[in-house]
């Protein structure tokens, strides 16, 4: 990132400044590529994965062969806001599928809800962002393209902590974050699965930056350092998966010793190695966070927390979680640096808070009696 800030050239001047940048973005597209097992061709470049996601969802997603706009929009009832949006598809030609009491997609919602279509664009995630529950893509991917659909998948939260490769996921575009691998807060990427895929209406129009699907002057930066983040998350995925999932197994063997009425979230499917979310009936999410932080530790609530304002958790909603429980919900990420010390950390000030929390709960309770 630093050795980009230096340059200063524009990536589309054409001068010896100009190609150096470039060269930067066109180096960081590999690796970005290698990360998703695409074409460096086939990265674009944008400003966050929710423009990423706003790029993919538009009726105007064409294939070479068939140039008609796309009829509905699926998505699943867990998607991140920047889905749950719709992109460009109006509200009536949205439709959502089902999930599981784990909060697994439900392959039968979903070729159901495929009956009724004849040229869909699907988006399933591939890992949820409250849950870490890793979604059943490929098998999802198989039913889209049976039934004429294309498939997008959002894969910002499952990049760098699970094996994310666009052909056996079978995913037509695939958006990357770059700040939920390590890279700076401002950077994203939508990846086509091949040249085939065409944005007939692009987001943004003006210069021909990134092949005319998505103008304005490239955050060299920016890409440099997501590229260099997708480089590190590439190399050792394998080794930082282990890592953080024997992190979250000891984690969630502590909350369950401390606390046995606790309930983990999504425990019954596989997760991403790094996430737990949980809550303790009675103990609510903003109380917890607050006095968790008073004790040194970041953890959030697993409900949407867009503008500082606890809102109900969708997600646990679509799980048929109860709302007084979901309003309980905890969410501890763990990362690359986190050390058995700080799990450590962790339950020592759980046992604390919890125990304060349930006792001042069940006053309130009482008194309330
Ligand atoms: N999709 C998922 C699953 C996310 O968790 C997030 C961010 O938290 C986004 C999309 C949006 O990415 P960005 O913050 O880069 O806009």
């Amino acid at each position: 990132m630093e050795e980009a800030l230096a340059l200063p050239g524009n990536p589309s001047s054409v001068h010896a400044e100009g190609r150096a940048a470039l060269h930067l973005i066109e180096h960081a597209r590999e690796d970005v590529a290698r990360l998703v097992g695409a074409r460096p061709a086939d990265v674009i470049f944008t400003s966050s994965g929710t423009e990423a996601n706003m790029l993919a969802l538009s009726p105007a997603i064409e294939i070479a062969v068939e140039k008609k706009p796309r009829d509905k929009l699926l998505i699943s009832a867990i998607e991140h806001s920047s889905v749950r949006a719709g992109g460009r598809f109006a509200r009536e030609a949205i439709a959502d599928i089902a999930v599981d009491a784990d909060g697994r997609v439900s392959l039968a919602a979903l070729a159901d809800a495929l009956s009724r279509t004849s040229r869909p664009l699907v988006s399933i995630m591939l890992a949820n962002n409250e849950t870490g529950v890793v979604q059943p893509v490929a098998e999802a991917a198989a039913l889209v393209h049976a039934a004429n659909g294309l498939l997008h998948v959002d894969a910002v939260q499952a990049a760098g902590r699970i094996a994310c490769d666009v052909t056996s996921l079978g995913a037509d575009l695939l958006t990357l974050s770059a700040h939920k691998i390590g890279g700076p807060k401002g950077t994203g990427a939508l990846i086509r699965a091949n040249e085939a895929i065409h944005f007939a209406d692009p987001l943004i129009r003006g210069g021909g930056q990134e092949r005319g699907m998505r103008a304005g002057t490239e955050n060299v930066a920016g890409i440099a350092a997501f590229a260099a983040a997708a480089a590190a998350a590439h190399r050792q995925l394998a080794d930082e998966a282990a890592h953080m999932l024997a992190l979250r197994t000891e984690l969630e063997a502590g909350l369950r010793a401390i606390t046995p009425q606790v309930v983990i979230f999504g425990a019954g499917a596989a997760r991403l190695p790094n996430t737990t979310l949980f809550a303790l009936e009675g103990v609510k999410a903003e109380t917890a966070i607050i006095a968790l932080d008073l004790e040194g530790i970041a953890v959030s609530s697993g409900a949407a927390c867009s503008s500082g304002k606890v809102q109900p958790s969708h997600v646990l909603a679509a799980m048929g979680v109860s709302a007084p429980l979901a309003r309980g919900a905890l969410r501890v990420s763990l990362g690359w640096i986190t050390t058995e010390a700080d799990v450590e950390r962790f339950l020592n000030a759980w046992r604390k808070v919890a125990g304060a929390l349930s006792k001042c709960s069940k006053e309130q309770r009482g008194v309330a009696a």
